[in-house]
């Protein structure tokens, strides 16, 4: 049957945490220390925006907190894994799997394949039978108004439209982590917005705790909260209103 996320937690239930993160990077002789003890949760529900300058350390922390990248130091509970960096490479690679989404600036989707294949391929990944995958994928491209264009290969799609097949492609696995990173630094205003609320609904319907890190402040209106980072350091936490009328303009 189906892999489908099993876990999913109550709005406002924390979904990951991580406590005292270290990351270094070496280069040559030097090592630079990127994640300098960070102490970060997310919440069931909530859109979480982490903001920073280019060079903060916002995508090794989500990729620490995803199981992507091993921290050296520091613990990341996610789920009902109370220490995900203890687990075994394959438990990790399963865990990320079945239950995290991601969303990249670039998109990354297979350039051979239509925007129906993109999303039952990665189904099909995690176990579903055929039948079932068509039936998801075409609900999650109908989710994101693609329906229309499903037959359609990357190449014959506009940036916005190949960035919502990557959101269904996501939002088809029912992932209740979706880490979101820089999702709409490739976009126009018009398409980003459309992107930022999928995100949006991603956390209010379906209960995910989404983390979007991105550096542009105008996103900032559709979050639950903000976290700021600075050289490796969280300076701010911030819970607020989102608007979900907000616009992104250009
Ligand atoms: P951000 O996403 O906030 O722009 P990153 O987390 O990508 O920042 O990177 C933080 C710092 O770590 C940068 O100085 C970057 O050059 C460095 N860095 C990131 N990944 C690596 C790597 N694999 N090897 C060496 N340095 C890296
Ligand atoms: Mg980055």
């Amino acid at each position: 049957m189906t892999p489908k996320s099993t876990i999913s937690g109550r709005h406002g239930e924390v979904a990951v945490a991580a406590e005292g993160l270290i990351k270094r990077f070496k280069t040559g002789r030097t090592t630079i220390e990127v994640l300098k003890g960070v102490d970060f949760d997310a919440r069931h529900g909530d859109l979480t925006m982490v903001m920073g300058p280019s060079g903060s350390g916002k995508s090794t922390l989500i990729a620490a907190l995803s199981g992507l990248l091993r921290p050296d130091e520091g613990k990341v509970a996610a789920l009902d894994q109370p220490n995900l960096w203890k687990l075994s490479d394959g438990k990790i690679d399963r865990f990320r799997l079945e239950h995290c989404g991601f969303i990249f600036q670039g998109f990354n989707l297979f350039p051979a394949l239509t925007a129906l294949q993109q999303v039952t391929t990665v189904l099909g990944y995690q176990g579903a039978e055929k039948g079932e995958a068509r039936q998801r994928a075409k609900a999650a491209l109908e989710e994101v108004g693609l329906g229309p264009r499903m037959n359609q290969r990357p190449s014959e799609l506009s940036g916005g439209e190949k960035q919502r097949v990557a959101i269904a492609r996501c939002l088809a696995k029912n992932p209740q982590l979706l880490f979101a990173d820089e999702p709409t630094s490739a976009l126009d205003g018009e398409n980003g917005q459309v992107v930022v609320r999928l995100l949006r609904r991603a956390a209010t319907e379906h209960g995910a705790a989404v983390v979007c890190v991105t550096h542009d402040p105008r996103l900032e209106a559709w979050a639950d909260r903000i976290i700021r980072i600075e050289d490796g350091r969280i300076l701010e936490d911030q819970r607020r209103t989102p608007d979900p009328n907000a616009t992104l303009s250009h």
